[in-house]
């Protein structure tokens, strides 16, 4: 789909122009010195786009103060402030950075209101020459729009068209959308109708792609490769983000692979893939671990989800970081590759589901750690939902279809939810896996 070019900074967005790769602090914003050095991390590392969690107006300060830092030593990556439910504070970080990260519907209950803010931020916008990305998350869409079409992916694209339509009206088009989900068949779905629904209007904004709540390890490169690639493949999708609960640095190569990959947009088939009665196998020879597992997600994963195939084999070999080769055929590991593969696809659960925020300058406790620890004692629940999330500000409501959610509030304490409903809060850090785990046993 040939999108309109949306100018953020010294980078275009849309219009045939390469797919941008970007990413996200983990550091809080208000310590300047620490966020600095993490964008310059992340410059270093090739994003093309940094964004910042922007949680109190006195963060829109440390963001100037962030940039003005960047741009003195010669880095003119374009910043991206991320707001949630505050107008004002998305108003003033428009004044200061190149694009802003919203939910338009988040900033007020009624929607006429939330329409009147929008439209404020749109003016100042347009005076600053800033973007906005209209971002709506699966679980987050809000009870007027899900009271009508469910939480769906159609719900997403109806929500995400609401907007885009005020922009026109408001002669605004420095606009991006994202419709995220950590389940990729919700959220491929939702860009594909969203896509439609543009091309129909002839509006065509450009898409920023990602799968959020990925997790971490092999299964949040497995995850966000399936969702990304399937669309980069299908022609839609201008610039990706790889969530992964990491350090922000370890997103990148694998985003810059698949924008590489997809390249202007143009679907290169690196690996010759041979299907016989729903089954697909393909022959590899790659130069590591991390490249096999996205090649094999770009070559199977969407045909797992568009049920092309049921199942796959890896065959063949990839080089160890050491330089040893291992070879798949037969192998355990690749059986563990395919589990992977489809259970990212969401064909066939092998384990339980995990859905993990990658954590931003919200957070407040030690979200990798904590996620591993919580992976290795409920990897026993095959088929469960457990998410693990930094905030209680977004977190429970981005957790879209969990079972079960633990939640930091802050302060060394912990919410712990049986899926919407918060069901032991406050709970000191040291003990909320072992109550998680206890609730989950007396259920079963
Ligand atoms: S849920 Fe996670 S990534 Fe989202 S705002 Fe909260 S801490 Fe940040």
């Amino acid at each position: 789909m040939q999108t309109r070019e949306v100018h953020v900074g010294n980078v275009v967005i849309g219009g045939g122009h390469p797919v941008v790769v970007q990413t996200m602090c983990n550091t809080h914003t208000s310590d300047i010195e620490a966020s600095a050095a993490q964008c310059r991390r992340l410059h270093e590392a090739g994003a093309q786009m940094i964004r910042l969690t922007v949680p109190t107006l006195e963060d829109v300060h440390a963001l100037a103060e962030i940039k003005k830092r960047l741009r003195d030593s010669g880095i003119g990556t374009p910043l991206v402030a991320d707001v949630h439910f505050s107008s004002e504070i998305a108003i003033a970080a428009a004044e200061v950075v190149e694009k802003v990260r919203i939910n338009p519907g988040n900033f007020h209950k009624d929607f006429d209101r939330a329409c009147e803010q929008f439209a404020r931020l749109v003016k100042v916008c347009k005076e600053h020459g800033t973007a906005i990305r209209i971002g709506l998350n699966h679980g987050s869409l809000g009870e007027r729009i899900t009271t009508l079409y469910g939480n769906t992916p159609l719900a997403m694209k109806e929500a995400a068209m609401e907007w885009l339509d005020l922009c026109v009206e408001n002669d605004f088009h420095n606009v991006v959308v994202s419709l995220k989900a950590s389940n990729t068949l919700v959220m491929v779905e939702a860009y594909r109708l969203l896509a439609a629904a543009m091309e129909e209007k002839g509006i065509a904004f450009p898409l920023h792609l990602g799968v959020t709540e990925a997790g971490n390890g092999d299964s949040g490169r497995i995850k966000s490769a399936v969702g990304i690639s399937a669309l980069l493949s299908d022609g839609i999708g201008d610039t990706v983000r790889v969530s992964l609960t990491e350090d922000p640095e370890r997103e990148i190569p694998a985003a810059q692979y698949l924008a590489d990959r997809y390249g202007h947009k143009l679907h290169s088939t690196l690996t010759q893939v041979n299907i016989e009665n729903g089954k697909a196998a393909a022959t590899y020879d790659s130069p590591s671990r991390e490249r096999l597992m996205l090649d094999m997600a770009c070559d199977f994963g969407k045909m797992l989800l568009d049920r092309k195939i049921d199942d796959v084999e890896l065959r063949g070999r990839y080089r160890s970081e050491t330089g040893d080769e291992i070879i798949l055929d037969g192998s355990e590991e690749a059986s563990y590759f395919s589990d992977e593969l489809l259970q990212a696809a969401r064909r066939r659960f092998y384990k339980p589901e995990y859905v993990a925020c990658p954590g931003c300058g919200r957070t407040m406790y030690n979200l990798e750690e904590t996620f591993n620890e919580v992976k290795r004692r409920t990897s026993h629940l095959k088929g469960m939902v457990i998410a693990v999330m930094g905030c209680i500000v977004n977190g429970p409501g981005e957790m879209a279809d969990a079972d079960w959610g633990y939640v930091g509030e802050g302060g060394h304490k912990v919410t712990i939810y049986r899926k919407k409903t918060p069901v032991l809060k406050h709970i000191p850090e040291n003990e909320a896996i072992d109550r998680l785990l206890e609730l989950i046993e007396k259920e079963r």
